[in-house]
This record gives structure tokens, sequence and C-alpha cells, in this order.
């Protein structure tokens, strides 16, 4: 399949390595990535109607309301034949509302992946985590610092810790990643587009693991 008819979901709990592979994913392919997480944090940061109306949420690791994440990746795909959607659906409202708007069009999902890390890995991953504020660059001062010390290699700007990125909200995410997100691996298995792959290993690992995937 050419890589302009992929439409991808990249599933997960929270610092699988979504974000990092979506991006690189995408830079490979030249299609667009459309992350729901980025989008709200740059709301948040620009005080916007949807900032205020997510951010409580975001703090606290609780998912922002279906209603409002719908309308957002509507407005997103709209015109878009290729896509990798991270962090959408964590919902099966969330994943339903996607399907009606793709069978619509006649454009349904080609490929959902899911990338498995255990718990106390994500942890570690995700309390060593900085970002740059005004790239959106995505380090690891264990598995991916930057050449010097907490400055983003791309723009130079000071890398940053996300404030969902404490132990006690990096839990809660999980626990709200178990109960609400992880059921929707039965509903895209039973589609024949599902695959997981393992996300421990370098990232040049996983993205060749996925890649496999994808072509297969
Ligand atoms: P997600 O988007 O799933 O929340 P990220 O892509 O932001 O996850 O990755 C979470 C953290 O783990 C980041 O600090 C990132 O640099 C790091 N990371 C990503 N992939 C790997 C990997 N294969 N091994 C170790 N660390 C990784
Ligand atoms: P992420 O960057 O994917 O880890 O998302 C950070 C936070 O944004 C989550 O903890 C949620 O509060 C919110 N969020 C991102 N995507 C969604 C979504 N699809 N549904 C609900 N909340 C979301």
């Amino acid at each position: 399949m050419a890589h302009d008819g992929y439409r991808i979901v990249f599933l997960g709990p929270p610092g699988a390595g979504k974000g990092t592979q979506a991006s690189l994913l995408a830079k490979k392919y030249g299609i667009k990535k459309i992350s729901t997480g980025d989008i709200l944090r740059e709301a948040v940061r620009n005080g916007t109607e949807l900032g205020r109306k997510a951010k409580r949420y975001m703090d606290a690791g609780e998912l922002v309301p279906d209603g409002i994440i719908i309308g957002l990746i509507e407005e997103q795909i709209a015109g878009h034949e290729s896509f990798i959607l991270d962090g959408f659906p964590r919902t099966l409202v969330q994943a339903k509302a996607l399907d009606e708007l793709l069978n619509k069009q006649g454009k349904p999902l080609t490929h959902v992946i899911f990338v498995s890390v255990p718990d106390e890995e994500i942890v570690r991953r995700l309390t060593a985590r900085r970002v740059c504020p005004k790239c959106g660059a995505v380090y690891n001062l264990v598995y991916n610092p930057p050449k010097s010390d907490e400055i983003c290699d791309v723009c130079g700007t000071p890398l940053i810790q996300r404030s969902d990125d404490r132990e006690d909200v990096i839990r809660n995410r999980l626990r709200v990643f178990k109960e609400s997100t992880a059921p929707l691996v039965d509903y895209y298995r039973k589609r024949g587009i599902y695959h997981e792959v393992n996300g421990v290993g370098s990232v040049e690992e996983v993205l060749k693991r996925i890649e496999e995937a994808l072509s297969g």
C-alpha cells in the first residue's frame, strides 16, 4: 500500500513511545500526525476557550470529555486522506465516532498499532521525559538526553517537564488507560486491523517492528 493511503491509530499506555514513533513515521512517510495531547497543551498555553475547558482534566490525569475531543478531531481530519492519530481515540465513544466519520467518507482506518510497555518502565520513562515548549521535541534524561543540559537540540529553548509527568498523576493516567482505553483492543482486534508491537527496546528497534506491522 502506498504511504498516502495510511490511516493509522497509535494506541497504548501513556509513555509507551506513541508520540516519538508517530513523529518519526509521519516525517518518513510525509503524512500528517495528529496528537490530541499536543493540541490540548497548545490550547492551554495560549489560554483559549478549549485550553480553559481542558486544563483541569489534564492536570489530574483524567480524560477530557468526549464531546470536546470529537469536535477537535473532526476539524483536524477534514480534508486529509492519510494521517497518524496519536492519543486518540481513548474511549469507545471516541472510537465509534471516528469510525462513523471515516465511514461517511468511505476511508476507514487501515491500521491500529498498540505499543505495549510494562507499567514500571512507563513510570521510569515519564518521570525522565522532558519536552521543548517551543517546537514540541521530546527527550528523555535517561534514554535520549539532549546534547547540552536540558536545552532543545532543535531550537535551543530550555526544556520543561510536563505538569502531568509527576509520579502520582502518572499512576492515575495508567489507571484511566486501563479502565477507559484498554477496552479498545477488543474493539479493533475484531476488525483485523489491529497489531500489537513490543515497545521495549531502542527507538530504532521499535520503529522497525512498527514498520513490519504496517507492511504485513
Ligand atoms: P507517549 O506519546 O506514548 O506518551 P513518548 O513518545 O512521549 O510517549 O515517550 C515517553 C518518554 O519515553 C519520552 O521521554 C521518550 O523520549 C521516551 N522514549 C520513547 N521511546 C523510547 C524507547 N524505545 N526507549 C526508551 N525511552 C523511550
Ligand atoms: P497525552 O499527551 O496523549 O499523554 O495526553 C495528555 C492529556 O490530554 C491526557 O491525560 C488527557 O487529559 C488529555 N487527552 C489527550 N488526548 C485525549 C483524548 N483522546 N481523550 C480525552 N483526553 C485526552
